[in-house]
């Protein structure tokens, strides 16, 4: 039995773990690297989760994966101090207990990918073939295949893209609706900084930025440097995916240089990252989905609405479609 899993983000790593004893599994992403929007940007000295900012737990799956993980000292828990600036009043920002992969972020990726069969820099363009027999087409002529089964955990609208126009799906990926999210690093040495917050994390409305995080205040992180992510929020960020980066990150580090109390530009470090489809406002009614005429399963964090958590569960689902096929 052979699967070809396209994505190699939580959804895909999931999937491609609870099929691994029963088939060989290939993952296919189209990054350098593993993780999708759960991973790490590195820059000299600088280290930023420039994604996904930390993560829950609830599903006693999940739970039962973290606590496996964790004991390899690969995801701790993070007693941040987060504020709320909610229409210029200051509250504590409260909610689950927030985990992060440790000593980064991609931990949590990288232990989920070890052993596997991963092909990093491969864009899917195609899924070919039919049901048993499907063959993936990638930019650049190559192929892949036979599969007997093929699981595509992309977001929503980059699966779209690779299903028939006809499909009976296209209607739901249509109306899921994700997004954008610009991502500005910034990043400068503690010595000689007046940079003190009270928080490590502070979330904000009705702005253009909507979330900065001390990424250094997270375990294990380097002590030695400021490395903040600062998140565009997704109204503001949705309004300008074509803009100018340049006018864009200028904006950014006036909103953040305001609430942080210090002039962000002088900074050593600011790198922008524009994540197309960072966020999905709610699920489809179903963990992952059966393409009816193809036979194509598709999963990801937007079929339950989002997060860390929502990419694991739906890449249970779609791995335990194909196990009740096995039965
Ligand atoms: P992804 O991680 O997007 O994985 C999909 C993979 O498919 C990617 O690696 C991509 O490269 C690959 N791919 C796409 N098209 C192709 C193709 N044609 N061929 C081959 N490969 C392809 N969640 C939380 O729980 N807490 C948070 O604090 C949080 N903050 C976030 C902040 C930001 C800025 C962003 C962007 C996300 C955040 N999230 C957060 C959401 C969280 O990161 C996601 O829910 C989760 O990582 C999604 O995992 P996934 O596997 O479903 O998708």
């Amino acid at each position: 039995m052979k699967i070809g899993i396209i994505g190699a983000g939580i959804a895909g790593l999931t999937t491609a773990n609870m099929l691994r004893d029963q088939a060989d599994v290939v993952v296919f992403d189209k990054s350098r690297g593993i993780g999708g929007r759960m991973s790490t940007r590195y820059a000299g000295a600088f280290e930023f989760d420039h994604g996904a900012q930390y993560f829950t737990i609830s599903d006693p799956d999940f739970h039962r994966l973290i606590d496996r993980i964790s004991e390899r000292g690969a995801a701790k828990p993070w007693r941040s101090r987060g504020l709320y600036l909610r229409e210029g009043t200051l509250e504590a920002d409260t909610g689950r207990p927030r985990w992060v992969g440790a000593p980064r972020m991609n931990q949590l990726p990288k232990a989920l990918a070890e052993d596997l069969d991963i092909r990093t820099a491969q864009r899917v363009t195609k899924i070919a073939g039919e049901r048993g027999a499907y063959h993936l087409l990638f930019e650049g002529g190559e192929s892949a295949g036979p599969f007997d089964y093929v699981i595509c955990t992309t977001p929503a609208p980059q699966a779209a893209a690779l299903l028939s126009p006809k499909s009976a799906l296209q209607a739901t990926l249509g109306a899921v609706k994700m997004h954008a999210c610009f991502a500005l690093m910034v990043g400068f040495p503690k010595t000689g900084s007046t940079f003190a917050p009270r928080w490590d994390t502070l979330r904000v409305s009705n702005l253009p930025v909507s979330w900065i995080a001390l990424n250094n205040a997270k375990p294990e992180r380097d002590e030695d440097h400021f490395a903040l992510v600062i998140h565009g929020s997704p109204e503001w960020s949705d309004k300008n995916t074509q803009a100018d980066r340049s006018t864009l990150q200028d904006i950014l580090l006036d909103c953040a240089s305001a609430l942080c109390g210090v002039d962000l530009s002088k900074a050593s470090h600011i790198a922008l990252h524009r994540w197309l489809y960072a966020y999905a406002d709610h699920g489809v009614g179903s963990d992952a989905l059966l393409e009816p005429e193809s036979g194509v399963i598709l999963a990801g964090d937007w079929c339950v609405g989002g997060r860390v958590e929502g990419a694991f569960v739906s890449g249970r689902a779609a791995a335990q479609m194909v196990l009740a096929e096995f039965k």
